[in-house]
């Protein structure tokens, strides 16, 4: 398929996991990718790396500029940078509310105030914020991701607002439980890891995890030529989590 012939887009976190699936699967449909992540050292080409952080207004303006003339332009762009957190409001402190606020709220502030003079002269200008079921499901434990979360929707909703007229239009992906390095991570740190990820596969509606590339598929829907009159929204990618309302533990 080639349906993202001359669109260019910027995937941040797109070194790993769902960055790294929707970079992939982008540019095998025709689109000149740049990925912006805090380790872009694993991103071959054909897609362009830029080492930036995404908490960094300076690096992330400079990396931006650097992918624009790379692509030469932006016309999608995918805010998908984020890192988790787990506990109740008693169990983080203000330090990592911030940094958690910083790198999954802030991040997308950054990048989409940069890419927004590229985005306004863009034919196809679409921003796809990944966000998370975390957002309105009230899952246990996740006090500040979910927080970090909700933020994410509702940021998008008003991006959408202020920028539909310039031909921006805005989404968001809510994903469920992804099969991606980070789940591998946590996944690694229990006790029985083999046991704890069928016990997560049991805890899902369909029986697995959601993929990455399953991801990868719904953001690039919504960033790209099928979806023109689509924007304000969110789309659940959680094996039903949200639609049943299930709870993952
Ligand atoms: P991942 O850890 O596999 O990949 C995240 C990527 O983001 C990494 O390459 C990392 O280097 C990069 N990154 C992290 N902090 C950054 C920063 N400050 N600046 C620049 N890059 C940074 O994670 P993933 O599972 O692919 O998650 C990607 C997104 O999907 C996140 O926003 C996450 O909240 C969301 N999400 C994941 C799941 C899941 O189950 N995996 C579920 C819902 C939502």
């Amino acid at each position: 398929m080639s349906d993202f012939d001359g669109l260019r887009a910027l995937v941040t976190g797109g070194a790993s996991g769902i960055g790294r699936a929707t970079a992939g699967l982008l540019a095998g449909r025709g689109a000149r990718v740049a990925v912006l992540d805090l380790d872009p050292s694993a991103v071959d080409e054909p897609l362009y790396a830029f080492r930036a952080d995404v908490t960094d207004d300076v690096l992330v303006r400079t990396a931006v500029e650097a992918a624009a003339d790379a692509l030469g332009g932006v016309d999608i762009l995918v805010n998908n940078a984020g890192i988790g957190a787990q506990g109740t409001v008693e169990d983080n402190d203000d330090a990592e509310w911030h940094r958690v606020l910083d790198v999954n709220v802030l991040g997308i502030v950054r990048t989409t105030r940069a890419a927004l003079p590229h985005l306004r002269v863009s034919d196809h200008a679409a921003v796809v914020n990944t966000c998370s079921i975390a957002a309105t499901a009230g899952l246990p434990q996740r006090a500040l991701y979910s927080a970090s979360k909700g933020a994410v929707l509702s940021l998008t909703l008003a991006m959408a607002a202020d920028h539909i007229r310039e031909g921006i239009r805005v989404n968001c992906v809510n994903p469920g439980t992804v099969d991606t390095p980070w789940v591998g991570r946590l996944l690694d740190s229990a006790p029985d890891p083999a046991a704890e990820r069928a016990a997560l596969r049991a805890r899902q509606p369909t029986g697995r995890l959601v993929t990455a590339a399953e991801v990868a598929a719904a953001i690039a829907y919504l960033a790209g030529p099928h979806s023109g009159a689509t924007t304000g929204t969110s789309l659940a990618v959680d094996g039903g989590m949200q639609g049943l309302r299930l709870r993952p533990a």
